[in-house]
């Protein structure tokens, strides 16, 4: 059996990651499997332990990061998020095609680290900065200082961009899941070719 695909799905906070991630999940086509992280950021309304995030304290979070249970992890305004290394490898050898859905300095260490092509990165681009503040403001579901700390990061993290092998604007989010959908499978196909 071939090894899955790794997709790494990344883009500025606020950029709709999650709602492209959640269109793509329901496509039986793309054979995927959603790497769920773990945070230390504390659970949202309706977010549930083991299906959005494994929620842990710091303790176990640094824990993990000392025994190198880590595919990649990174601070992202004052919470830490990681992806379990064993559960993404394991998935792959199964076939799957996993998606991890991080923000930029995760999703670097991860380019920085595995290259191929079985490693398909996609970055999600905003229609503007003005859009992203608008998104980003009407979440509400964090305190002025966090939402304004999350729109200097995006500022900065939209820079990122060349570092990636596709760039889909996500104006529409069903276009933009749309545009990703074509281009996993034709990833899908590449792999198979090989
Ligand atoms: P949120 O707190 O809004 O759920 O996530 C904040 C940011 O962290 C988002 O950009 C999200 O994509 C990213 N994120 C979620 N899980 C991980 C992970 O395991 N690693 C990294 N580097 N970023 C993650």
């Amino acid at each position: 059996m071939k090894k899955g695909l790794l997709i790494i799905l990344s883009g500025p906070s606020g950029v709709g990651k999650g709602a492209v991630r959640r269109i793509l999940m329901e496509n039986n086509r793309l054979n995927l499997a959603y790497s769920i992280s773990m945070t230390t950021r504390p659970p949202r309304k309706l977010e549930q332990d083991g299906k959005d995030y494994f929620f842990v304290d710091e303790a176990t979070f640094n824990k993990n990061v000392e025994e190198g249970n880590f595919l990649e992890h990174a601070s992202f305004v004052g919470n830490q998020y990681g992806t379990p290394k064993d559960y993404v490898e394991k998935l792959r050898n199964e076939g799957k095609n996993v998606l991890l859905e991080i923000e930029v300095q995760g999703a670097k260490q991860v380019l920085a680290k595995m290259q191929g092509d079985d490693i398909i990165s996609i970055f999600l681009i905003p229609p503007s900065f003005h859009d992203l503040t608008k998104r980003i403001l009407k979440r509400k579901s964090e305190t002025p200082e966090i939402m304004r700390a999350r729109l200097q990061k995006a500022a900065k993290e939209l820079g990122e961009r060349s570092n990636y092998k596709y760039i889909v604007l996500n104006d529409v989010v069903t276009k933009a899941a749309e545009e990703i959908e074509n281009i996993i499978e034709k990833e899908i196909k590449k792999q198979q070719a090989n």
